[in-house]
């Protein structure tokens, strides 16, 4: 069976914790596709040279979740031709047999049009600073201004910017409970599934 399912959205919307649980619950297997540009970004050098030849033990580094990673990440992300070098992996497992979660910011609209569930998961800046803030900790202000400034580097780059896809589902998950966010994802799937 090839089912993709998309979600995209902002920094610390609650993506990633949404897509593990609904491939855990489904058995689809799980991309977390902000690893390959943090994984670029964090190796220096020349970003395209980089992305063309990362391999898997590149998205292994201990240090890929930190704010700077983040940082590094979306400065490379705009980059037309690092965001071309990860394109065909991407697709390749977003159509791999046996379902595929994909989470990031281009799935639904770029990478896998086709997805058989898209959904865009979203929360207030300031929520998603604060759960952010727990990971990482810190200067809560800093935070929120980091998440503010790589919101708006991924929604105003010009190649796959950050954007709702017209036939996806959007989930705010600012006054949601971890719990109800992947229930509600879950039956999305289930149904779409049927
Ligand atoms: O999702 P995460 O916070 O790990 O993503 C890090 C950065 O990688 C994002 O801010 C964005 O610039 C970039 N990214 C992207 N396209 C994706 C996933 C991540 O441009 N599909």
């Amino acid at each position: 069976m090839i089912f993709t399912v998309a979600i995209d959205g902002p920094a610390a919307a609650g993506k990633g914790t949404i897509s593990r649980a609904v491939a855990e619950r489904f058995g689809f297997g799980h991309l977390d596709t902000g690893l390959l540009y943090r994984a670029v970004g964090a190796k220096g050098g020349d970003p395209v040279a980089v992305a063309r030849a990362l391999t898997p033990g590149d998205l292994e580094r201990g240090d890929l979740r930190t704010l700077e990673a983040g940082q590094a990440a979306s400065r490379v992300a705009v980059i037309p031709e690092v965001r071309a070098a990860l394109v065909a992996f991407q697709r390749k497992f977003a159509r791999r047999e046996g379902g595929a979660v994909l989470d990031g910011r281009d799935i639904g609209t770029v990478i896998c049009p086709e997805a058989e569930v898209k959904l865009y998961v979203t929360a207030s800046a300031e929520v998603r600073a604060h759960r952010r803030w727990l990971e990482v900790g810190g200067d809560e202000a800093r935070v929120l201004a980091e998440v503010i400034e790589r919101d708006r580097r991924d929604a105003e780059r010009a190649v796959s910017p950050l954007r709702v896809a017209p036939d996806a589902v959007r989930l705010d998950t600012s006054e949601l409970s971890i719990a109800d966010a992947v229930a509600i994802a879950c039956d999305i799937v289930a149904k779409r599934l049927g």
